[in-house]
């Protein structure tokens, strides 16, 4: 089988060499050759970034494996790539811890104003006044929604922090030792900081709209580290702006990453840039993984992480 592989997106540069090694690269944005669409077999891209449509899968008859460097699958069309027989494989559980710390890292941010303490300090600002009061995160209620691989490992990190834990989802988990709350609203309702673990696309679009955000109430907290498509940003900068929810802490939103300039105003938000599986370890163990599902392709075995939808 021809070992030309087709990028979906920019991949780290220490995968993109070990990709040079092994296979014959193509980007599609700049594939000059007519005969590089019926040698491609196999795309590999990052999660967020990497798009595949049912136009772009018609480009490209030989496809038979998608490779996705990333837990979330949201830019690819699945049910055009299971007609055309294609698996699609992505990198679940290696991230799974570091987004969690980061969720808990956001937590402390906004709720303790961790960056803006910083910029208090470095402005000189302390010589004339205290900083303003914080929020409590011990003790306090964590909500949940999306009880799934990160969720939990975000609901282990905050019982250490003695937070009485509840969830929301699509069925409550029979195994779970935490209270369900059958609607985001009801959850958020009863949150003092509501955390994002669901994945993207259509099904969770928008699921964090204005009435779950009303429902969390001027003191309540909002965590997303999972995608921005599943909040209503509109009615999350309308609800920071107006205060009806205390604060945010975002690491992904809509259009990454030209995000709504709108947030740089905010001064009860903590922002950061798609970062919760940006470490060295895990960003190595992610191209691992993607790495051995592509040879694994190539080398006609069995696929070691495929997505639940081509299991
Ligand atoms: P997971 O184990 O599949 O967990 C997803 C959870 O969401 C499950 O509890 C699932 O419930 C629930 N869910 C799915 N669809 C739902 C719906 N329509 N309504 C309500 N709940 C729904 O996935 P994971 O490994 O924890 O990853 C979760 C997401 O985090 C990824 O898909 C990705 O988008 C995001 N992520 C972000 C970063 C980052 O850098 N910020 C890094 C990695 C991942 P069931 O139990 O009913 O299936």
């Amino acid at each position: 089988m021809s070992k030309d592989v087709m990028l979906l997106s920019s991949v780290p540069t220490f995968m993109m060499n070990d990709l040079q090694q092994e296979y014959v690269l193509h980007d599609h944005a700049h594939i000059l050759d007519p005969e590089v669409f019926t040698k491609v077999t196999a795309f590999v891209g990052v999660g967020s970034a990497a798009k595949v449509d049912r136009n772009l899968l018609a480009m490209f008859p030989n496809v038979k494996m998608i490779s996705i460097f990333g837990v979330g699958y949201d830019g690819i069309d699945v049910a055009a790539a299971k007609e055309r027989g294609i698996q699609v494989t992505h990198t679940p559980d290696v991230l799974t811890d570091d987004v969690a710390d980061l969720a808990m890292g956001l937590i402390l941010s906004i709720g303790r104003r961790i960056p803006q303490s910083d910029k208090f300090v470095r402005n000189g600002d302390w010589v004339s006044e205290p900083f303003t009061m914080t929020r409590k995160v011990t003790g306090t209620r964590l909500g949940v929604v999306g009880l799934g691989r990160i969720g939990q490992a975000i609901a282990k990190r905050a019982a250490a922090f003695d937070m009485t834990i509840a969830y929301t989802g699509r069925r409550a988990k029979t195994n779970a030792p935490f209270r369900y709350y059958p609607t985001a609203s009801e959850l958020a309702a009863n949150s003092d900081y509501l955390v994002v673990a669901v994945p993207g696309g259509d099904d969770t679009k928008n699921m964090i709209n204005a009435q779950v955000l009303k429902a969390l109430g001027p003191k309540g907290i909002f965590i997303n580290i999972a995608r921005g498509s599943v909040v209503d940003q509109t009615a999350l900068i309308q609800a920071l702006k107006d205060k009806s929810i205390a604060g945010a802490g975002l690491d992904v939103f809509w259009d990454e990453p030209n995000i709504d300039p709108q947030f740089f105003k905010l001064q009860n938000v903590v922002l950061t840039p798609h970062n919760g599986s940006n470490t060295h370890e895990t960003r190595r163990a992610m191209a691992d993984l993607a790495l051995a599902n592509l040879k694994a392709f190539f080398d006609e075995q069995p696929l070691l992480t495929l997505i639940p939808e081509c299991q």
